[in-house]
């Protein structure tokens, strides 16, 4: 979680944290309402979400960090799988902006260009590492094809997951730390009123297209009104701003999109719980997910669909209706298989 100070970003982190915020780190659940209707036939123990770490960066003032400061700035953001970026379009006397005035398209460039900054200083110095290395093996050769490309991208201001990269190419730079090749959503943290009234932000909106960033439009102000309701007023709440769910919900599900997760679940009368994994993640990986073990001793993957069961309504029906089905290793994981792992240890 990145941007300026002041814009909002610890008032976030607690909220997506549900309040279980522990420093700049906060675990927040991804809500899914699949694993509700599970636990209704399950009948388990525990329901367990899929979750995402979120860690906040302290406030980068472009312009004013200075040498260690900006290489741990960097650093912190390198550790990171995608980039939340806070922008700030609340006014608030009580709570003075860095720069002055309250401009959400000029956060986002600033702090945009930073990074491009950094990543253009890393992939040239890269970049010029290898032209003087004799001789290079066939893959450095390709290393500094692509690192050439990335830096005359980045000189054009580009980020580099605008690139239209293909996956071989992404593969080549993921060693490197390169901050803009990291998925971006663009939070926009705006008053009620503006909430209220639907208002869009167009010119961010542009920003967020050409720079290949996801906009969502939120109020931390609001969300934490929200969270502090007890759930029967909240629908009500949430009609009179037009929104279907909290925010919160919408953010951490663009999350989970964004890193190209999926989820699997396993479902017993101990524990319903969902497993992100990314997108094409094969059987064996994915029961490494739950244990070395099952992993390393896998035989078979016994699989069902969610939406089948959904059709059948209980698990007897499903299984009675052939909804089970017997996979591999290499079968590809599909977003809401209903997974029990055959194992030998
Ligand atoms: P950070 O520096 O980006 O982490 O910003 P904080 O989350 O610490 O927020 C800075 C100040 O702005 C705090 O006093 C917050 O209570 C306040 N704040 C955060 N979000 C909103 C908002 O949506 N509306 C208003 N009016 N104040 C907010």
């Amino acid at each position: 979680m990145i941007g300026v100070p002041n814009v909002g970003k610890s008032t976030l982190l607690e909220l997506l944290s549900g309040g279980g915020i522990s420093g700049r780190l906060a675990v927040a659940q991804v809500p899914d309402p699949r694993l509700d209707m599970l636990a209704g036939l399950f009948h388990p123990k525990k329901v367990t979400p899929a979750t995402i770490r979120l860690t906040e960066v302290p406030g980068l003032l472009p312009g004013h960090l200075e040498g260690g400061q900006r290489n741990s700035f960097f650093d912190a953001v390198r550790r990171s799988d995608a980039l939340l970026h806070v922008v700030r379009a609340f006014g608030d006397p009580a709570v003075p902006h860095p720069l002055g005035s309250v401009d959400p398209l000029r956060d986002a460039r600033l702090v945009e260009e930073e990074l491009i900054l950094a990543d253009l200083e890393r992939a040239e110095s890269l970049a010029q590492r290898l032209s003087k290395k004799h001789p290079r093996t066939r893959e450095e050769d390709v290393q500094w094809e692509v690192l050439g490309r990335c830096a005359s991208a980045l000189s054009d201001a580009l980020p580099l997951r605008r690139m239209g990269l293909s996956e071989g190419e992404t593969a080549v730079l993921s060693g490197f730390g390169l901050l803009t090749l990291r998925q971006e959503l663009l939070v926009c943290n705006t008053d009620e009123d503006t909430l209220r009234e639907g208002r869009a932000f167009p010119d961010l909106q542009d920003w967020a297209t050409s720079n290949a960033a996801t906009l969502l439009v939120f109020s931390a102000k609001v969300e934490r009104e929200i969270a502090a309701m007890e759930s029967a007023e909240r629908g009500e709440f949430l009609e009179a701003f037009g929104l279907v769910e909290p925010g919160t919900d919408r953010l951490a599900r663009a999350a989970y999109r964004v890193l190209h997760l999926v989820s699997f679940f396993t479902a017993g009368a101990d524990e319903v719980r969902a497993w992100p994994v990314t997108e094409g993640t094969p059987a064996k990986k994915a029961a490494g997910k739950i244990h070395s073990d099952i992993e390393r001793g896998f035989i078979r993957a016994e699989v069902a669909a969610f939406q089948d069961l959904e059709a059948t309504a209980t698990w007897k029906a499903l299984r009675e209706a052939g909804g089970l089905r017997l996979e591999g290793k290499d079968y590809v994981v599909q977003d809401g298989d209903i997974i029990t792992f055959r194992f030998n240890v």
